[in-house]
């Protein structure tokens, strides 16, 4: 499937119908799409050694399965998401499961009520649940911030009290700023339980790729018209002229569809400024013991500098000798650092979802650019959500 970019530019260049920047699941999904239902010729390029975007996974020296950039747990509601997965990849069934160090002790995160009872004593932890259950019902789920808006004092004392031990330093580490400078929905991904489920996610399906995530992605890929070049800057081979609007590829005037899943900001060259991004750094470890924690991951609120510790084998299910874990250290997103260059995370302001709008109009009037994925829609896109987008803009753009 790898090409070196010698016999693109010689033989290849005008073959494409549909360029494809990105080897993540948006460029994946819509590569796939493209070729098994409207036998269209695509080129797939990313800068990365490998596909998959930050889904990628790989053994390590120990022979441990490891996400690359950070903890992969897929969930979805979305049944079409699932079985349309399902024809690349077997499954192994898992349920996401974290706890978070507070107060000496590590709880389960989302709270829930089961975490108000190893936090308070019975007295008063039973009082706070029936205001909880009476507040909002059994089973519901209240974002951290609309918990913090209530009135009733107790919940109010309730509300603080998770909002200072649980989401205040975290957010400071991950984000850099508050709980209320960020958009809400940030926050209220981890939402308050009013449960006894200890569960991090409530999605009807939950599982990894049997064989990991580069086997989904390689099958994803493997079709006789679809091309994949690695290691390669778009810029390196694709010039795009928004002003004509023309592009070319390999030299050589291109008239097919690009299909851009980077980041906005620097398809525009930065011309309206830098968007703001998170970045983090990995550090993984290895230790001689089966396991070296309670649950697959374990948040770090308050300690530390990284936010948590995931433990890979306790999600994928792997049968080996010892054990790999991951902390995560956020940081600032510099792209001419190469130590922090890596745009994991759009920062979700205003300003910034301004900016993103204008970036967005600059490339409305291109008819032939499509942009989707985590980076070019600026959004925080899980898994099954972009999988879902590039399966409706196959859809809407070329069904
Ligand atoms: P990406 O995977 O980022 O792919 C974009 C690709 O474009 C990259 O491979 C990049 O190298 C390439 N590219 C960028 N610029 C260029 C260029 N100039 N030239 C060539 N190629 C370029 N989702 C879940 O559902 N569950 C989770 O548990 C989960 N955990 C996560 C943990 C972390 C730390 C992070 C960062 C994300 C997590 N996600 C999770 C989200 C998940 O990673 C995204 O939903 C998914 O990767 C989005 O796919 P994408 O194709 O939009 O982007
Ligand atoms: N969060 C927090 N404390 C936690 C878990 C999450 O403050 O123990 C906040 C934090 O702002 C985080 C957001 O909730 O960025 C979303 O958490 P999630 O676990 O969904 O983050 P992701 O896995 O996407 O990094």
């Amino acid at each position: 499937m790898r090409h070196n970019k010698r016999s693109f530019y010689f033989n290849n260049h005008f073959m494409y119908d549909t360029i494809i920047v990105g080897a993540g699941f948006a460029g994946a999904v819509l590569a796939e799409r493209l070729a098994s239902q409207k036998q269209q010729r695509v080129l797939v390029i990313d800068k990365r050694r490998h596909t998959g975007g930050n889904c990628h996974d790989s053994y390590d020296g120990h022979g441990v399965l490891v996400h690359r950039y950070g903890p992969h747990l897929f969930h979805t509601s979305n049944r079409a998401v699932f079985q349309y997965l399902s024809q690349f990849t077997d499954w192994h069934h898992y349920e996401h499961s974290v706890l978070a160090y507070i107060d000496g002790q590590k709880v389960p995160v989302p709270f829930n009520l089961n975490t108000l009872s190893a936090l308070f004593p019975a007295s008063l932890a039973q009082s706070l649940e029936n205001k909880l259950i009476g507040r909002y019902g059994y089973g519901t789920k209240v974002p951290i911030l609309t918990l913090r808006a209530e009135d009733d004092p107790e919940l109010k004392f309730l509300a603080d009290f998770i909002y200072d031990k649980m989401f205040v330093n975290y957010t400071a580490k991950q984000w850099g700023c508050k709980p209320e400078d960020i958009a809400p929905e940030v926050t209220a991904r981890v939402p308050v339980h009013i449960s006894r489920d200890n569960r991090y996610f409530q999605d009807a399906y939950q599982a990894l790729p049997k064989h990991g995530y580069s086997k989904l992605f390689d099958a994803l890929l493997d079709h006789p018209a679809i091309s994949v070049l690695l290691n390669t800057d778009y810029k390196q081979v694709l010039t795009i002229d928004f002003e004509r609007e023309a592009m070319t590829a390999f030299g050589a005037p291109f008239n097919g569809n690009l299909i851009y899943t980077g980041p906005i900001d620097e398809l525009f060259g930065y011309r309206l400024g830098s968007l703001p991004y998170r970045s983090l750094q990995f550090q993984f470890e290895h230790f001689n013991e089966a396991f070296f924690q309670e649950a697959t991951t374990v948040n770090y609120p308050n300690n530390h500098d990284f936010t948590r510790i995931t433990e890979f084998k306790r999600a994928s299910g792997q049968k080996v000798d010892g054990t790999t874990i991951l902390k995560e250290f956020p940081q600032d997103y510099d792209p001419q650092d190469s130590t922090r260059n890596i745009p994991y995370y759009p920062v979700f302001t205003d300003n910034n979802t301004a900016l993103y709008r204008q970036y967005r109009a600059l490339a409305e009037s291109f008819g032939r650019l499509i942009l989707v994925g985590r980076l070019a829609e600026y959004r925080y896109y899980d898994m099954d959500d972009i999988v879902e987008r590039a399966l409706q803009v196959f859809a809407d753009e070329f069904a």
